[in-house]
């Protein structure tokens, strides 16, 4: 048995993994295999259709909004975003949070100016800046609402006056919140919603068209948008396999179901960090992430020894990204409580063995 803490891509439901290998080789009784159909077929169409149609229910999303499954991972929507909402000469806010924030403002400084409202870099990112205003003349506000690498997590959303763009590749779909105030959310599937090489793009049609540049075809939201996402071949099985999640979500209950397990399950994680004296959490305890739980030893000389034992009974993928070290347990969606505990009890008997 195998308890998957990876980061991303990360755990998927065993029923939805179930599934999808089944369609691989004989996808809806149809005698052929997901992966060599059309994806304009009837059968891929109505994938997409529900794909999108899930989206917009679980995030309860008002008329207007386009839901969108591109290539290129949420490091694309980097760029993307920019290329089409920040115009030459203007300006758009963001808030650094971390890597994923830092390169998405790197990329975004390729097209027009960027204020960084403000940034946590000078502590390792370990917590979410607060005091800050967004200037009211920005082409949008852009902000990480969780950052996988540090475990931090923005718990509550700023009152923005410009419209708000957000990164929720490692939160999306794990809890609610108003995703009506969003202009424009991105997310790469690989961690709550489905296996790497889809991208959701979530953006409010009004958004669309005001910058006065050319853009590519294929980094166009709106050709995307008005091609139903299908203006060139889509990545059939991710998406596929993602319908199949989303699908998975709503029927245990859509997403405050989830949101109460996932709470459920950072508790019992994070009281265990509070608790054992051999260990500590490395995130502000205001902005601990529900998804990337990171911590360290108090004495970091026992880290390899307690990664071997966590290695022998199964878990897999808590090893701390490399930029910050320690260790990183992704409590994913997909995560029953019950393998939180078996990390937990591991948390344990290294106490009592140690002490
Ligand atoms: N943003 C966040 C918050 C992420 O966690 C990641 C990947 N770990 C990315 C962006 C980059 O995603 P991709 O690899 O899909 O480009």
């Amino acid at each position: 048995m195998k308890y998957n803490f990876g980061a991303g891509p990360g755990i998927l439901s065993q029923e939805v993994l179930q599934e999808a290998a089944k369609a691989v080789t004989d996808f809806n009784n149809s005698g052929l295999s997901i992966l060599e159909i059309s994806h304009r077929s009837v059968d891929f169409q109505a994938v997409m259709d529900e794909a999108q149609q899930l989206v917009k229910e679980l995030l309860n999303l008002d008329a207007g909004y386009s839901v969108l499954f591109l290539q290129g991972g949420a490091s694309l929507q980097f760029a993307m975003v920019p290329y089409n909402l920040l115009d030459e000469g203007k300006m758009a806010a963001y808030l650094d949070t971390g890597a994923w924030a830092s390169k998405a403002i790197k990329e975004a400084k390729y097209f027009g100016d960027v204020k960084v409202v403000a940034s946590s870099k000078e502590s390792t990112y370990t917590y979410i800046p607060k005091d800050y205003a967004i200037p009211e003349n920005a082409a949008y506000f852009h902000i990480t609402s969780n950052n996988t690498i540090y475990g931090t997590q923005v718990k509550e959303f700023p009152a923005s006056p410009v419209p708000m763009v957000s990164d929720m590749s490692s939160d999306i779909f794990s809890r609610s919140f108003d995703a009506n105030k969003f202009g424009l959310i991105y997310a790469g599937a690989q961690k709550n919603m489905g296996p790497a090489g889809a991208t959701m793009v979530v953006v409010r049609e009004d958004m669309l068209g005001k910058v006065q540049r050319t853009i590519p075809s294929m980094l166009n939201y709106k050709i995307h948008a008005e091609g139903g996402s299908m203006y060139n071949t889509p990545s059939v099985y991710a998406i596929y396999v993602s319908m199949l999640t989303l699908r998975w979500i709503k029927s245990i209950g859509g997403i405050a179901e989830i949101e109460k397990q996932n709470n459920a399950k950072a508790a019992l994680l994070y009281e265990e960090i509070d608790r054992n004296p051999l260990f500590k959490g490395t995130a502000a305890a205001e902005d601990r992430s529900h998804m990337n739980v990171c911590f360290v030893m108090e004495d970091p000389s026992l880290e390899p020894e307690f990664m071997q034992m966590a290695k022998d009974a199964g878990c897999v993928g808590i090893k701390g990204h490399r930029s910050v070290g320690g260790f990183r347990a992704s409590i994913y969606n997909a995560m029953p409580l019950s393998s939180v505990q078996v990390l937990v009890d591991l948390m344990k008997e290294f106490e009592s063995k140690k002490g």
